[in-house]
């Protein structure tokens, strides 16, 4: 399972500038699909065809190779060692590109995530990020909703008296 992911990371990484529907995209959308969240994905109508597209939430997500969109101080991104100029170039090309895109996408209104390849490599990954995105999601609709680990202490003694079912429970 290791070798082959690593296989096909490493082909994607020489293939493809911008690849599509790379294997840690798809984890990612899966978890957050199991999550209840629905999106569109890749839309050529929004700068920089974003991967996925939360409109309900007002939220883009991009899921970034670490080479390609040089994620800083990466150990995958780092740069080859022949060509190494045109490498340097092309890459800071993709990068200035990215940041022109994500402040286009931020005055329209939306909120951009970026997750990088290497935040997804390993097999739960996916689900921790996932549950991330999920609890800031939900905060946006719901900004009432009380922090995760910053519950008052007061509060958190009289826990026991309150009605369990109402804890946690999302407003609407
Ligand atoms: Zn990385």
């Amino acid at each position: 399972m290791t070798d082959i992911f690593t296989t096909e990371k490493r082909s994607d990484i020489m293939s493809r500038i911008r690849s599509k529907n790379t294997k840690p995209e798809i984890k990612l959308r899966k978890a957050l699909f199991a999550r209840g969240f629905r999106y569109r994905t890749n839309d050529k109508r929004l700068p920089g065809t974003p991967d996925i597209v939360l409109r309900k939430y007002g939220t883009i997500i991009f899921v970034n190779g670490c080479f390609w969109h040089h994620h800083p101080d990466c150990k995958i991104a780092t740069t080859p060692k022949t060509n190494t100029e045109f490498w340097q170039n092309k890459i800071k090309r993709n990068r200035q590109r990215d940041l022109e895109n994500y402040w286009k996408l931020g005055e329209m209104g939306w909120e951009v995530i970026v997750v990088w390849e290497c935040e997804l490599s390993h097999a739960h990954d996916a689900d921790v990020v996932a549950d991330k995105i999920a609890e800031r999601l939900r905060r946006k609709l719901s900004p009432e909703l009380p922090k995760p680990y910053e519950i008052p202490e007061e509060l958190e003694m009289g826990i026991a008296a309150e009605d369990a079912t109402e804890y946690g429970k999302k407003p609407q």
